[in-house]
């Protein structure tokens, strides 16, 4: 049956139900006509395009048209196979938030449990930041991994942190390009289809989502992050995999810092910090600031902990996550997947390297070859996370009154992080690795006159003033101290869903 990309838009106008065949048909001549030298006749057109997801946007989509949508755009092209690991496979998502950094934590946490985490993320998005984005400031890291090399590097450590492939979910990269200038990114029946075709053509056996309510989320209302989450749920389990959502709150930036290079530096700060191998301790305020990342990635790697077989309830699960984290396990899980994913993928070695006290040897096949930190630059960022971090221009934000951090606008905070340099202008331009902003106060928190709220980073020192202004104007103190913010406010499984 021909599927014409003019009928499907106008059943979807008109608010009808569209019909699996419409879907399918309609998804799958989109992506043979950015594929193929002669495009299906009746391919849709970019404007055609740009017109259906506007109806949807408007319109949404009822769970069977969500779940074909979101099928239709898993096999849109390869898929990951991970029945040769014999292993149960699962990951964590975020929707998106700011100095959400817990996917570099959990991932090698559960992979120290052992259970298999293929991670396959995204790039800095609006006001949010991207895990790609982060691991690049990596000296030699590569995110770009052919999907056999991804397999191997998942069977070896337990998990593999790349970027979509030109062809894993080619759908979900055409439409999202799209709806990046439409005025369609936060339907939440689009997010859901994106975001759960890419879990979903990983081949997981479970998926915990971790889904962003408040100022700083994409869906700032908590009825529109539970909507959200409750369609994220309802697909996954569709397609059989086992599927929770945590709705979380993004009021203000989780940890410490938000940035690029700065969120791996303060993972490798956290990691060093607990690990008995390495001499480096924090001071109690830093641990402090990154209590709630700590909090959340520990109550997200319990729930997968527990989905994978692991523990019995999800509270032995956050405990079994810190001791992963406090034994150093994680930690080394961490260091060899960063060895494998800035190894040569042409030459084959043994990896042996010491950081600060630490050492630890990954096995690799192939010959034995011996790396100094002058052949793997990454060692020697490791080694000292905050002396890597070399902006070029900083600037200190200081109270003017006196009281309680009471309110702001974690968007903005966002935003200002993104125009400091960390974020994109335009699709696939660079970002600055050392952009970013520390936070030296939580919401809540005493302040005093004079006390240091928030420091700036940049590369580019004419781009300060801007994002200062928005931070001085976002962060408020009050006489009187905010209501205590719940870090996780609601647990949906399949259960609830009635
Ligand atoms: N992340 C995605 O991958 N897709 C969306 O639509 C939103 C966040």
């Amino acid at each position: 049956m021909t599927i014409h990309p003019i009928d499907v838009i106008q059943h979807k106008r008109d608010g009808l139900a569209l019909s699996d065949a419409e879907i399918q048909g309609f998804i799958r001549a989109l992506v043979e006509r950015e594929s193929t030298v002669s495009p299906p006749p009746d391919a849709p057109t970019e404007s055609q395009t740009a017109a259906l997801l506007m109806a949807i946007f408007l319109r949404g989509l009822n769970p069977r048209e969500l779940a074909a949508l979101t099928q239709a755009m898993r096999f849109s092209g390869e898929t990951l196979d991970t029945s040769s690991l014999n292993a149960f496979t699962i990951d964590k998502h975020s929707t998106g938030g700011v100095g959400d950094k817990t996917s570099l934590l959990i991932a090698p946490i559960v992979a120290a449990a052992g259970l298999k985490d293929p991670m396959i993320s995204g790039r800095s998005l609006g006001h949010t930041g991207g895990t790609l984005d982060k691991l690049e400031t990596i000296p030699g890291f590569r995110t770009q991994l052919p999907l056999p090399e991804f397999l191997s590097i998942l069977r070896q450590c337990g998990f593999a942190m790349a970027g979509q492939t030109p062809t894993l979910v080619p759908a979900d990269r055409i439409l999202y390009a799209l709806r990046d200038h439409t005025g369609t990114v936060e339907s939440p029946y689009l997010i859901t289809a994106s975001i759960m075709s890419k879990k979903l053509a990983a081949g997981l056996n479970a998926l915990v989502l971790d889904v962003k309510t408040g100022s700083g989320a994409f869906m700032s209302r908590y009825e529109d992050a539970q909507l959200l989450a409750r369609l994220m749920v309802e697909t996954g389990e569709r397609a059989g995999t086992r599927t929770i959502a945590l709705l979380t709150s993004m009021d203000q930036p989780l940890g410490r810092f938000a940035g690029n290079w700065v969120e791996v530096q303060e993972c490798l700060e956290l990691f060093q910090h607990f690990s008995p191998d390495c001499a480096f301790t924090l001071t109690p305020e830093k641990l402090r600031l990154s209590a709630d990342l700590l909090a959340l990635t520990h109550a997200l790697a319990g729930q997968m902990l527990t989905l994978g077989g692991k523990t019995a309830t999800p509270e032995d699960g956050a405990k079994l996550s810190a001791q992963l984290l406090a034994d150093g396990s994680a930690y080394r899980h961490f260091l060899q997947m960063v060895a494998l994913q800035t190894r040569d993928p042409k030459n084959s070695v043994v990896l042996s390297e010491v950081t600060r006290g630490h050492s630890a040897s990954h096995e690799v096949e192939g010959p034995a070859v011996s790396l100094s930190s002058h052949e793997a630059p990454y060692l020697a960022a490791f080694a000292n996370p905050a002396a890597f971090h070399k902006p070029a221009a900083t600037r200190t934000l200081t109270a003017v009154g006196a009281g309680f951090l009471s309110a702001m606008d974690c968007k903005q905070i966002g935003w200002a992080v993104q125009r400091l340099g960390a974020g994109r202008t335009h699709p696939g331009a660079p970002v600055s690795a050392h952009a970013g902003i520390e936070m030296h106060a939580k919401l809540g928190d005493r302040i005093r006159v004079g006390q240091p709220l928030a420091t700036l980073f940049t590369d580019d020192p004419t781009l300060l003033d801007e994002p200062e202004a928005m931070l001085r104007e976002t962060l408020q103190i009050s006489d009187t101290p905010p209501a205590p913010i719940l870090l996780i406010r609601e647990i949906l499984t399949k259960d609830q869903l009635g």
